[in-house]
């Protein structure tokens, strides 16, 4: 394990900024949000949650895919450059981190999206442990462990130092990079960080959420929940808004709209929502026309579609995000709730 100086962590940026865009939380009027890392500005050490996930920077909310024009009687297309690739992020939460290996599995999937695939590959994932948890986290239901997180390198901080250990080949190439500015830990340190990972791990056990469970929920459940009379009850308070879609790390449904700019058709995708009416809108309709339906969709492709494609895992990182910004306090942990998937 390496350390360094929580007053050296600017030193460290400076130099990975020096190669590679590099990206980290950092408090900005009032919220936290992850920004590209520039002098002056401070690591928001203590923040928990940024408002906005850090998907944005693989998949951002709007961009441009292609464009064409015409040219007497011919389309000709002009392809955009794909985007650069090898970004590092900094002070990943283990909620986030799991969320990008969610979206891996459907944008690195044959037919890969090339746009996605060129921001994930060689980027540097350096995680941040959690100690101060939120009431609304629940990560530990879908098997993270925030106190430990995965990623290329995980960091915690115990007083004035913060810790690394690598986790990956690409940690390990990113450590010895800037092996100068590290200085190697010592044998009471490691103590010190499994007593700050015990000390987190006992306020965990004590959050509200800590005995929601997935029992009843998987890639078989279908038939079983599909036409459970609960999702009336549940859906007739959301107001359609798609916040919860929007703050959400995992959520991947996106929209793809061509505008006309005088001299050419530019093409761009942005996110949508299935919490939307016209989200999928056909020549004949809408496939789900009320709001219980839409409702259900996004909280079955969580726990039961998702899962039946992807080996049995969630969609749902437990971040509570959602839980935090819904404004009529209908969310996923109230669905898994109300099908029983709460120990207490
Ligand atoms: S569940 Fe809440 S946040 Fe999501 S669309 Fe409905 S009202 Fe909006
Ligand atoms: S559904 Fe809610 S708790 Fe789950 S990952 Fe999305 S925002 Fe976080």
């Amino acid at each position: 394990m390496k350390k360094i100086a929580l007053s050296k962590l600017n030193e460290l940026f400076a130099a990975i900024a020096k190669d590679t865009e590099l990206h980290l939380p950092v408090n900005f009027k009032g919220e936290t949000v992850f920004k590209k890392w520039t002098e002056g500005d401070n690591y928001a050490k203590d923040s928990l949650k940024t408002v906005k996930s850090p998907k944005d920077l693989f998949f951002p909310q709007n961009e441009n895919i292609s464009n064409f024009r015409k040219e007497g009687n011919k389309f000709i297309i002009d392809p955009v450059e794909l985007p650069k690739s090898g970004i590092v992020v900094f002070g990943v939460r283990g909620c986030d981190e799991q969320s990008f290996r969610v979206l891996d599995n459907v944008f690195l999937a044959e037919p890969v999206d090339t746009f996605y695939e060129a921001r994930r590959k060689n980027s540097v994932i350096i995680t941040a442990a959690c100690t101060k948890p939120s009431e609304s986290c629940f990560c530990k239901t879908f098997g993270i462990d925030p106190t430990d997180p995965a990623g290329d390198v995980t960091t915690w901080i115990v007083d004035d130092n913060m810790f690394f250990a690598v986790k990956t080949e690409k940690g390990e190439a990113f450590l010895a990079k800037y092996a100068d500015i590290f200085t190697e830990a010592e044998e009471d340190d490691t103590y010190r960080v499994e007593n700050v990972k015990y000390l987190a791990n006992q306020i965990f056990a004590k959050l509200p959420l800590a005995d929601l469970t997935t029992e009843g929920w998987g890639g078989d459940k279908t038939d079983e929940k599909f036409d459970d009379p609960k999702w009336q009850d549940l859906s007739t308070a959301c107001l359609g808004c798609g916040t919860c879609t929007f703050v959400c790390p995992t959520c991947q449904c996106y929209d793809i709209r061509d505008y006309n700019t005088g001299n050419q058709i530019q093409r761009s995708r942005c996110w949508d929502s299935c919490m939307y009416k016209d989200f999928t809108m056909c020549a004949h309709g809408t496939a789900r026309p009320t709001q219980k339906e839409r409702y259900r969709q996004r909280f079955m492709h969580k726990l039961v579609y998702y899962p039946a494609n992807n080996d049995g895992m969630f969609s749902c990182v437990g971040c509570g995000r959602c839980v935090d910004k819904c404004p009529v306090q209908t969310n996923i942990v109230k669905v898994i709730k109300a099908f029983g998937g709460d120990k207490k």
